[in-house]
């Protein structure tokens, strides 16, 4: 049986029907789709890599990140759970340039259907993405803004009428 050993990380995607889905562990790609119904082992080494600097952790914080990195970079900062408290229109960033480019942006508020309807928020180049990943069977663009913390203002307004969880 052929094994693939290395960091794991976030399956990618391809919008079809249906969907492509591709593990990506260390420097192979495995096309998951032809792996259905068939059987597959998955054995965890033991160890954990910061998904930013790469530095080995005992534990991992907000989804991959060790603890400096969860503190201070850009990628885990307040406002990616939660857009509505991001500062970055201010001049106020964990890293402005990263922010340039993530935060002030345009966002989508987008509404969908996964496990119940949902509202959640979106940077412009992560549509179909997000939805794929959160099993979205419809969704639709509610509203286009041109920035993080707006879109996350119109979110947390829509919350008094809809969830924005996903139940995974
Ligand atoms: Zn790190």
């Amino acid at each position: 049986m052929e094994t693939k050993k290395g960091l794991l990380r976030k399956m990618s995607t391809k919008l079809d029907t249906p969907v492509e889905y591709q593990l990506n562990i260390g420097e192979s790609q495995i096309a998951m789709n032809e792996l259905i119904g068939k059987f597959i082992r998955i054995e965890w080494a033991g160890v954990i890599h910061c998904l930013k600097c790469g530095t080995k952790t005992v534990k991992s914080f907000s989804q991959g990140f060790c603890y400096p990195c969860f503190r201070d970079a850009p990628e885990a900062a307040p406002c990616i759970m939660r857009p509505e408290l991001c500062e970055a229109h201010l001049g106020n960033a964990r890293d402005m340039e990263w922010s340039k480019e993530n935060c002030l942006a345009p966002h989508y508020v987008y509404l969908a259907i996964s496990s119940n309807l949902k509202v959640g928020v979106t940077r412009h180049s992560q549509v179909p993405t997000r939805w794929i990943d959160q099993g979205a069977s419809r969704a639709i663009k509610f509203a286009r803004t041109p920035n993080r913390q707006l879109a996350g203002l119109i979110e947390v307004d829509l919350k008094q009428y809809m969830s924005d969880k996903t139940s995974w």
